[in-house]
């Protein structure tokens, strides 16, 4: 696989995937989604949104069965009185805080989370974070963020959480050996797996953002070398590097040859002898990769199509493409990246066509007209193309399941595998 590998990048390098941007209506969901997955991560965190009913709906719906489950997320509801200015909507909220604090005495770290209706009534939750921050620490430390949808793809939530996680990173002494930080919701399995990994690379000083406590904050500085796990975090990079850290370029470890190449990144970071990096890898890489074949035949030769939705969709299209022989028919994400997404462009096929943005109604134009096998989208368009006859998958699918890594990259091609399955099963 490495040398067709190595030839597509040839190719990929001489005729450079065509980029278009695309503004108009959108459908995508807003950064309040990010709560379900953060909230299993986090695990003495409480993130309470402060918005609408709809906001309520949206989450608890998102959350499904588990609401039955204590979950540790919960609305403030504005309502009209707030909207019109006739109550004090910060005593509403403190109250509301220290009714909740009081109940759920594990909390360690509370998230007030934005959202349009509060950013409607300008309601300053940063500085309401900063008032219960000082009643409350140090038991419990309260920030805040964004999960408005206005103008933000879903996926933008967790990039605003960590992104304020930064800001109360402890700070690395100067003197501190170089350490490496894992940026990105990873599921514990999948955290586990990677330690191990790194662990025999020889990189002893591994950490994780999030953590699973808010009371483990990796320290951060001029010595942090960090990987991005996920390809939506352009912020909480941002606020790294403001404090010193330096990113380590890489393809994201999706896939067999992602992880590889994300493994070998940070080998290389850290002087690891090559053959030393292989031997680490080659078990895992070599099972992988025979778990895949199952799927290859269900897969390959097939066409696929994306709409932008969680800005996972280039490092999918690269491992469907190179891993399973797809056929890229566009690559649809709401923003990119082009420096952290640098090393997966250079891996996609020659001319992918790829379109930043969304202009819903000529994607959907161009999908019928294509006819793919698979459509990519978000829940909004699922529906509606399923009734034309154009088999579909969840893109949020891809968020809330485990995914990255070796282990888990036969499940990931088995995520595009199974509505193919379910249609062949359905056809007559
Ligand atoms: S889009 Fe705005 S109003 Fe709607 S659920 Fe998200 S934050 Fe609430």
């Amino acid at each position: 696989m490495n040398a067709c590998a190595d030839e597509a990048a040839v190719a990929a390098r001489t005729s450079p995937p065509r980029i278009v941007t695309e503004r108009g209506q959108r459908e995508v969901f807003c950064g309040l989604t990010g709560i379900i997955w953060l909230h299993r991560k986090l695990q003495d965190a409480f993130f309470l949104v402060v918005g609408s009913r709809t906001c309520a709906h949206l989450i608890q719906s998102a959350a499904g069965v588990m609401i039955f489950a204590e979950p540790r997320f919960a609305t403030a509801i504005i309502g009209e009185r707030d909207l019109a200015g006739l109550a004090d909507a910060n005593a509403e909220l403190d109250r509301v805080v220290s009714e909740l604090l009081a109940r759920r005495p594990d909390t360690r770290l509370l998230f007030l989370v934005g959202s349009c209706p509060s950013e409607v009534i300008k309601l300053d939750l940063s500085r309401a974070a900063q008032r219960l921050s000082r009643q409350f620490m140090p038991r419990v430390r309260v920030l805040n963020y964004s999960g408005s949808g206005i103008e933000t793809t879903f996926t933008q939530g967790e990039d605003a959480c960590l992104a304020a996680l930064v800001n109360e990173l402890p700070e690395l002494a100067a003197a501190a050996p170089k350490s490496l930080l894992i940026v990105g919701t990873l599921a514990d399995v999948i955290e586990d797996q990677f330690r191990r990994l790194f662990a025999a690379l020889g990189i002893e000083r591994v950490d994780f953002l999030p953590p699973r406590r808010a009371t483990e904050l990796p320290a951060v500085g001029a010595n942090t070398r960090f990987l991005l796990a996920q390809p939506f975090l352009a912020d909480t990079a941002r606020a790294l590097e403001a404090r010193g850290a330096r990113r380590i370029a890489a393809p994201f470890p999706l896939g067999v040859e992602g992880t590889t190449l994300w493994f070998e990144a940070a080998a290389r970071e850290w002087q690891i002898d090559a053959a030393h990096a292989h031997s680490v890898t080659a078990a895992a890489s070599e099972r992988a990769a025979r778990a895949l074949e199952r799927h290859r035949p269900r897969l390959a030769g097939k066409s696929i199509f994306f709409f932008p939705d969680s800005q996972l969709e280039v490092p999918l299209a690269r491992f469907l493409a190179r891993e399973l022989s797809m056929r890229l028919i566009e690559v649809g994400t709401p923003y990119l990246h082009r420096e952290h997404l640098a090393e997966e462009l250079a891996l996609l096929p020659a001319a992918t066509q790829i379109t930043e943005g969304q202009h819903v109604d000529r994607q959907l134009d161009r999908c019928r007209a294509a006819q793919p096998d698979l459509a990519v989208c978000g829940l909004g368009l699922a529906n509606p193309l399923e009734a034309e006859g154009i088999v579909t998958k969840w893109s949020i699918e891809f968020v809330f399941t485990p995914i990255q890594g070796y282990e888990q990259a036969a499940d990931l091609a088995e995520l595009c595998a199974r509505p193919l399955i379910r249609q062949s099963l359905l056809a007559v």
